[in-house]
């Protein structure tokens, strides 16, 4: 160990727990890039006013969560605490809501940043893969990326999630129900920040984790009496969609992302073997964040999948990924004329597409042979200097252990035809 660990709540990917990591991201990308969806990257900090408002002012992430900094120059900035306010943004500069169809549908993958109190599953620095559709209000477009969503949880072989599902209403009937809820919550026994928080964020107090106050609520009015007949059909619409596609979920009505610009559907998905840090993925309908933001009106839904909590969820249900081994065929050369071509061999295999690793560091033939074993080859090649003198490398089968001389010329012939 060195003089240095890594920050409080953040930790390193290292093989071969790492491999896991990318197969996770490209299993939740994959989808996405079969719909459509096309690749964005953005920086890994922005404005901390574009999070202040694309965010909200009234959210943990941006009052106690975000890390923020001063550069030299003096712009205020703050570590990308999530990827929604970024992509839009970014899609905006870029004008793509101007050049072609809409909706825009875009994917990222990346690493987000948030001061939390770190435990199983919450941790300061993660990584999420994520997804928007912009610029257009369509029940199947919410429909379709809470199917590509659930298709990549089960791509990966997890079963023991759920998708809760809700409708937030929209700026017609939420301002509403929003007033009706504050008044409910009035009247309630609760501690000055909840009450603070009823001014400026009341449907946030109906995701209160306490049981005291969960029993307060009761009775408090339910958003979907207050539903318009717009939202309720619209509503209606995406749930049959799920349906017909055979998605299983959840009616949650207590399911809020209770800022103004977050409209109609939202989503999470939850896994049942997680304890507390259950939920692997959130999203849902922001139809107003463009305007929040000062760009025109774009009705966006979109969607982030933790990556961390999701291989947590993996372990959790004892699932191993079918991982295929980075290395088909590992090189044993014993002496020095049999390093070089050897080598050679091995570049030469790599060029054409197979993969392949060296002994290095001229061990002898036993601590090769473990090395080559524990690198998963199904290969290996050893060479001395009779073979060398003969022309001939030894082509070994580490499954079954059986063993011949092929030539150095047919050697990359042989094994490709061998490795299919
Ligand atoms: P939570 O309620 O657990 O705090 P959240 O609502 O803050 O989650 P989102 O902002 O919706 O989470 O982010 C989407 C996903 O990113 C989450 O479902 C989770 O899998 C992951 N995520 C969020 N915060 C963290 C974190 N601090 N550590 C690890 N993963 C996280
Ligand atoms: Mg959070």
């Amino acid at each position: 160990m060195s003089t240095f660990q890594a920050p409080k709540g953040t930790y390193d990917l290292t093989p071969p727990r790492s491999a896991t990591f990318l197969a996770v991201r490209e299993a939740i990308a994959a989808p996405l890039r079969d719909s459509g969806y096309g690749y964005i990257e953005t920086p890994g900090f922005e404005n901390v006013e574009l999070f202040a408002r694309g965010v909200g002012e009234s959210t943990d992430i941006v009052t106690k969560e975000m890390y923020t900094l001063t550069t030299k120059g003096g712009d205020q900035l703050a570590l990308r605490p999530e990827g929604t306010a970024s992509v839009l943004r970014a899609a905006l500069e870029a004008n793509l809501h101007k050049a072609g169809n809409l909706p825009v549908k875009l994917w990222y993958s990346g690493s987000y940043y948030r001061y939390e109190r770190p435990q199983a599953g919450r941790y300061r620095h993660f990584s999420q893969v994520g997804a928007e559709a912009i610029g257009t209000e369509d029940p199947v477009l919410d429909a379709e990326l809470i199917i590509l969503a659930d298709q990549a949880y089960r791509s990966l072989g997890l079963r023991q999630f759920r998708i809760l599902l809700n409708s937030l209403g929209d700026k017609e009937c939420r301002p509403v129900y929003r007033e009706a809820l504050q008044t409910f919550l009035r009247d309630l026994d609760l501690d000055e920040e909840t009450r603070r928080r009823i001014e400026i964020n009341p449907l946030r107090v109906l995701d209160d984790k306490r049981a005291d106050v969960q029993k307060q609520l009761t009775d408090a009015p339910k958003l979907r009496d207050y539903l318009c007949d717009a939202c309720k059909a619209y509503h209606e619409e995406v749930r049959a969609l799920l349906t017909a596609a055979g998605v299983v979920y959840e009616d949650d009505e207590k399911l809020v992302r209770g800022l103004d610009y977050y409209t109609r559907t939202t989503f999470e998905f939850v896994h049942d073997g997680l304890g507390s840090q259950s939920a692997v993925g959130g999203g849902g309908r922001y139809d107003g964040l463009s305007e929040m933001i000062g760009g025109p009106e774009l009705p966006s839904v979109g969607w982030a999948l933790g990556v961390d909590r999701t291989v947590l969820a993996l372990e959790a249900e004892g699932i191993e990924l079918d991982l295929p081994y980075a290395t088909s065929v590992y090189a044993v050369p014993l002496g020095e004329e049999a390093r070089r071509v050897l080598f050679g061999v091995v570049t030469g295999l790599r060029r054409a597409g197979i993969a392949a690793d060296f002994a290095f560091g001229g061990r002898g033939l036993k601590g090769a042979m473990k090395s080559a074993n524990r690198s998963g080859a199904r290969y290996a090649l050893v060479a001395g200097e009779r073979d060398l003198a003969e022309g001939v490398v030894q082509l070994k089968d580490m499954e079954s252990g059986e063993q011949s001389a092929v030539p150095l010329t047919e050697i990359a012939a042989e094994l490709a035809k061998r490795l299919g």
